[in-house]
Formats: structure tokens, sequence, C-alpha cells
């Protein structure tokens, strides 16, 4: 029953469009009938949970590590993680190349930006983006690959102000380009919308979307 919840969503989302099944909390079964009806990118938020999932399910699955990362737990999906979307420091993009270059691997980041008028959210403003990017240190940095942004809008009704936090998400994406990545083809990711924004995303240029309720049902 579920994979209809997914047929019916593929159908809502461009091809162009990634989806990231967003299995926290759910169980490996849950992922299992996804997998089973071809699905391969799914997203976690808890280094531990994915972990385990990691471990128990096909390794051609491609995880997305979508929460907030500390750094004493990267070791953890360095062997692994095919994206990691919430790198919201220079001191964390230190210690993924670390631990990426330990597993001979170049992993994928994206930068997480503060788009949304609630306190609560993790992310990076502009300007803190600018200061890391422009850093000496980044040179050094031979196994990340920055490959785009991502950010959460408001949970709000107020599809105004949506509106308003992804198209400030998609200038930011723009000005980032322009400036510091103009001959690198791979930063091209924009991970914006969830279960409830996922199409005003679309309008807005999402690459990525994110969404777990929809397909797996209420957390
Ligand atoms: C949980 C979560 C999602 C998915 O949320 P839904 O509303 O269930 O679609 C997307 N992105 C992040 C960062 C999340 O933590």
């Amino acid at each position: 029953m579920m994979v209809d919840n997914l047929k019916a969503l593929q159908k809502q989302i461009p091809h162009h469009v990634k989806l990231v099944a967003v299995s926290k909390t759910k169980p490996v079964e849950d992922i299992q009938e996804f997998y089973a009806a071809g699905h391969r990118i799914f997203g976690e938020n808890k280094v531990q949970e994915l972990v385990e999932k990691y471990a128990a399910l096909p390794h051609d699955i491609e995880w997305h590590l979508i929460g907030h990362l500390q750094t004493n737990k990267v070791k953890y999906i360095a062997p692994f993680i095919q994206l990691i979307h919430s790198v919201d420091s220079l001191k964390l993009l230190k210690e993924i190349n670390k631990e990426a270059a330990k597993n001979k691997r170049i992993i994928d980041c994206l930068l997480e930006f503060y788009i949304a008028s609630e306190e609560t959210k993790f992310g990076l403003s502009l300007e803190e983006a600018r200061a890391i990017l422009s850093s000496d240190e980044m040179n050094d940095f031979k196994n990340i690959r920055i490959v785009g942004v991502m950010g959460m809008a408001s949970f709000t009704d107020n599809t105004e102000l949506i509106h308003k936090e992804f198209e400030q998400l998609r200038t930011i994406f723009k000005q980032l380009k322009q400036d510091f990545f103009g001959d690198k083809i791979w930063f091209n990711e924009l991970s914006m919308g969830m279960s409830n924004d996922y199409k005003i995303a679309i309008e807005h240029g999402a690459t990525m979307v994110r969404i777990g309720s929809i397909l797996f049902g209420k957390r």
C-alpha cells in the first residue's frame, strides 16, 4: 500500500527532481517495500539509526544524512554516506574531509542555510558561508565536494512566507554558484521541500525534495 504513495508522488514530481525518501523512525521493513518497488534514495536524520539501517539493508541504497551532524559522529557514516545535506560549519567540513580521506572517498556535501523565520533551525547565513568558502583551508579539502545548498522553510500555513523563503534559498544558491563555483559543474543541487511544501519548492527550482510523511505515513 505504501508503494501506492510512492507512485502517486512520483507523478507529482518532475523527472529532473530527485526524491529523497525520508525514512527516519520507520522500520527497515518499510524501506524494503520501497526498495522492492525500485526506489534507492533514502534520508535519515540520526547517525545511529542510519548506521543500523545501512547494515540491515542492501548496499546499493544511496543514503543521505539530512539532520544535524556532530563532528564526533562523522566517522560512523564516512565509509558509505552518499550525500550530507546538513553541513553548517568549517569545523564539520574539515572533519568530513579527514574521514573521507581515511576511507579513500570523496564525500558530497550541501551547505545548510537558515532561511526560516523560526528560532530552532540549524544553518548558515550567507555571510557565514562566504567566510567558509573564502577560507584558505577550503583548498586543502581534497576529499569533499560541495554540490549545492539545503534549507527548510518555516513550518506554517502561510504559503506566501514559504514562497519567500525558498526564493531566498535559490538566490543564495545562484550567488554562491557565481562567486565560488563558476567552473564547478557539480555545484548544482538545491535541496528544499518536504511533505507540506514540496510543490512550492519545485516552483522555486528545487532539484531534490526530502519527503517522509507522504510516503511512510505520520511519525
Ligand atoms: C523529517 C525531515 C524531512 C521530511 O519531513 P516530512 O514532513 O515528513 O516530509 C525533510 N527534511 C528534514 C531535514 C527532516 O528532518
